[in-house]
């Protein structure tokens, strides 16, 4: 008899976007004339910037002659990207990460999933709350939480996420010895200063712990002074992992590239308290699970770092950050308290009532759909994210209906 990983059970279903979608659904049934605009949304609308297109149609056509044809490349990624990234995204911060610890893969959704198989199923795991599921999921599927009760998960410790601490957790009273970190957060919008980050980093030396930092929002910062990288921090090479994508920075999220940063001064430890690299174990993980992104899809990403590139990206980027301003400074002038918006597509909106009450009356009224921040954890109840990843015109629109409809 073929039996199940019985962990697989313990998941909590997603409804959070079918039932959205039902909700829409409903909505369009009732009301055919009404338009619905969704700022719900985590996929950007933009298209794929001129360098990327260029050269992605440049790589394809590589493939079309025997003397340029690639077949499988490096499992770990071309070295010209990995140059290209350790160069740019970090030593030109003052972060210190060499090309080979750069691990090119087809999304930071796979990598921060799957990440945890390197861990002992019985560690202590620090999960934000409101948090990207995905972190929450795949610790579930391992067998690392108990049952599901009241909106949690028995076994984790949560890192509340409030107005009170601007939705930036502080380090737990208690040891553990994984941490889930986001900055720029997803759901929130928050971010983290050097600080704050220091204080994560100090705690993880202390304890012999592991942040996994998720930086996938990093080109949304706008302000200076906020790291871009956890590498920024001293110290965090040696306890510290980042993930970060093209999907939102260049609009990759149909075609795919990421990269995880393991540091090789990064250690885990086995029963009798002897460190091993993780870099070692990380590269034998992904050559043995992943076969590399394909050649023109990792043309296309390097593109962004050549030639006017960087002016292209920050261009693509500064769109959606004009919407974020949109939305922040609206949903302020009309009373409701944001985080986000500033350094990050993301507005979380005190909703000054349940997240569920006020997505219908945004809804209803308005024809405007966001996502409940009840679907992100137990802390999100009360808030709403709106996401900043669409066209203008309809961003414009949007705004102007809600602002009728909550005036
Ligand atoms: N990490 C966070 C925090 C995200 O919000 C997302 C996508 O929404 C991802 C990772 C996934 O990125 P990718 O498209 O590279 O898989």
């Amino acid at each position: 008899m073929i039996r199940l990983n019985e962990n697989y059970l313990k998941l909590k279903s997603s409804y959070l976007f079918s039932d959205i979608a039902k909700r829409v659904a409903a909505f369009q049934e009732a009301n055919p004339d009404r338009e619905v605009i969704k700022l719900g949304i985590g996929d950007v609308t933009r298209a794929l910037p001129q360098v990327c297109i260029d050269t992605f149609h440049k790589a394809v056509d590589e493939m079309a002659s025997d003397s340029s044809f690639r077949g499988y490349g490096p499992e770990q990624g071309y070295a010209f990207l990995r140059e290209q990234v350790a160069k740019q995204d970090f030593r030109s911060r003052g972060a210190l990460v060499e090309p080979d610890e750069v691990f090119v893969s087809d999304g930071a959704k796979c990598d921060t999933g799957n990440f945890q198989e390197l861990f002992a199923n019985d560690i202590t795991i620090a999960i934000p709350d409101p948090v990207y599921p995905v972190y929450v999921d795949t610790n579930v599927m391992a067998g690392r939480t108990g049952r599901f009760s009241d909106g949690r998960y028995e076994g984790f410790i949560y890192l509340d996420g409030t107005s009170e601490n601007g939705f930036v957790p502080p380090v737990p009273q208690t040891h553990v010895d994984l941490i889930y970190l986001c900055y720029p957060n997803n759901p929130t919008g928050a971010v983290a200063s050097k600080a704050q980050l220091k204080e994560w980093v100090d705690y993880a030396r202390a304890e012999k712990a592991l942040i996994l930092f998720d930086a996938a929002y990093a080109a949304f910062i706008r302000d200076d002074t906020i790291p871009q990288s956890i590498y920024e921090i001293e110290g965090a090479r040696e306890v510290a992992i980042e993930f970060r994508s093209f999907s939102k920075t260049a609009g990759f999220t149909g075609t795919r590239c990421a990269y995880t940063v393991v540091p090789k001064s990064c250690m885990a430890y086995d029963t009798a308290g002897n460190a091993h690299s993780l870099h070692g174990l990380w590269n034998r993980r992904h050559t043995t699970k992943f076969n590399g992104v394909s050649y023109p899809v990792q043309r296309a990403a390097e593109a962004i770092y050549l030639g006017d590139g960087p002016r292209q990206v920050r261009e693509l980027t500064d769109y959606y950050m004009t919407n974020a301003k949109m939305i922040r400074t609206k949903m302020e002038a009309l009373g409701y308290s944001c985080t986000g918006g500033i350094n990050s597509p993301y507005i979380w909106v005190d909703a000054k009532e349940d997240s569920w009450t006020f997505f219908d009356l945004l809804l209803q009224k308005a024809g405007v759909v966001c996502t409940p921040g009840a679907g992100f954890g137990k802390c999100g109840e009360g808030f709403i994210r709106i996401s900043a990843f669409n066209n203008q015109e309809r961003v414009a629109t949007a705004l102007e209906r809600i602002e009728t409809a909550l005036r």
